[in-house]
């Protein structure tokens, strides 16, 4: 499902935040991606969701190769992947129904099928009862849980998020790590970027550990 062919990625001259990534995730693979701070968890994930091309290298994401991509078929490519960010990115003037629903209007749903498809994600996050709310109004957790109801609610092939759990609390941690589950047990490939031992520690998945541009552990079984 997601290929890297050794990457590179420098931002400037000076910055080169990854060095020579090999990596592959397989269709339904769940995968932890960690390492200290400035190791390039996001720089990657960027990569991912094509918001950055590799300076050297290739990525090849569902059978189509990233790197040969024109701006215009990105938007496409994206609609198969759900990114959590780590600020959320919520729009704060919409309620937490139209946050969520945009990914739907986007791919031309109804607005009677936008409505179901909503209401029932938002009640499998346990939010059914703020769907009229605007995201200022929420806790930390509750944004977060809006963030991931619209990354999910066309049932991507791919979710990626980067410290989802950066603020929470160990209940809301679970929910969150709960929401993966499914989703990944629903058929979604699923890489989260985090600091969190005690979250990767719980949940018996593949880490692949960064420092410094490069994968410390964690490489493919195959290579
Ligand atoms: P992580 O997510 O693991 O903290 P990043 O991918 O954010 O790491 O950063 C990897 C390296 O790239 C760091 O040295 C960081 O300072 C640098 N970097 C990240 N984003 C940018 C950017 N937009 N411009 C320049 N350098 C960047
Ligand atoms: P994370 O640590 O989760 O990856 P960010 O991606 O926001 O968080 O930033 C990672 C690192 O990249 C930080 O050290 C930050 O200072 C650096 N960075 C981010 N954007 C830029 C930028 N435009 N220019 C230089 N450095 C950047």
């Amino acid at each position: 499902m997601i290929q890297l062919h050794n990457v590179f990625l420098s931002y400037q001259k000076e910055v080169t935040a990854l060095h020579g990534i090999n990596l592959h995730v397989p269709r339904g693979e769940f995968v932890f991606l960690t390492g200290p701070s400035g190791a390039g968890k996001s720089t990657l994930l960027r990569l991912l969701y094509a918001a950055l091309s590799p300076t050297r290298g290739q990525v090849v994401i569902d059978g189509q190769n990233v790197t040969r991509m024109t701006r215009s078929q990105i938007p496409y490519l994206r609609r198969s992947i759900g990114v959590v960010f780590q600020d959320f990115k919520l729009l704060p003037n919409r309620t937490v129904l139209e946050n969520v629903a945009i990914t739907l209007e986007v791919l031309g749903w109804s607005k009677q099928d936008i409505n179901k498809k909503v209401f029932h994600i938002l009640k499998q996050m346990g939010l059914e009862h703020k769907i009229n709310a605007t995201p200022l109004r929420l806790s930390g957790g509750e944004q977060q849980r809006v963030a991931l109801a619209r990354a999910l609610v066309n049932d991507p092939k791919i979710l990626l998020a980067d410290e989802p759990t950066g603020n929470l609390d160990e209940e809301n941690k679970d929910l969150i790590l709960n929401i993966f589950r499914d989703a990944n047990i629903r058929g979604t490939t699923v890489v989260v970027a985090t600091h969190d031992r005690r979250l990767i520690e719980h949940s018996h998945k593949r880490v692949v550990t960064l420092e410094k541009g490069k994968i410390v552990e964690g490489p493919d079984v195959t290579q």
